[in-house]
């Protein structure tokens, strides 16, 4: 069973309690009005599909509730950080996505593109 840390909760806990929320750091514009529709199909329908390290929200619905951000490999499905939401991604170190390790923990908050769940 795959095993998710919840930054809020403090700890492991079990896939089933998570939710998967899409990608993470998805700025929205600020002139939603004036942006031409390639530009809102860009922000709205078009992802990365990376093979390698991705950023995901994810929600701890069967726990605590609330949102956070966690840096994914996509090819061994393995969890390298998590972090609350507002905070900015966590530097990666590792020459390849697939053994990249958590540095140092993130300290910065970045409230601006990133809102906070209660
Ligand atoms: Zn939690």
């Amino acid at each position: 069973m795959l095993l998710i840390y919840c930054p809020y909760c403090e700890e492991d806990r079990s896939e089933l309690e998570f939710r998967h929320g899409g990608d993470a750091h998805i700025v929205r514009p600020t002139n939603m009005a004036d942006i031409s529709d390639e530009e809102f199909e860009e922000f709205f329908f078009l992802r990365d599909n990376p093979k390698g390290v991705i950023y995901e929200r994810w929600r701890h619905i069967h726990g605590c509730g609330r949102f956070f951000n966690a840096a994914r490999d996509t090819v061994s499905d393995r969890f390298l950080a998590s972090y609350k939401t507002g905070e900015p991604k966590p530097a990666l170190s590792g020459a390849s996505p697939a053994s990249a390790q958590l540095a140092e923990p993130p300290a910065q908050i970045d409230e601006t593109t990133e809102g906070t769940a209660k």
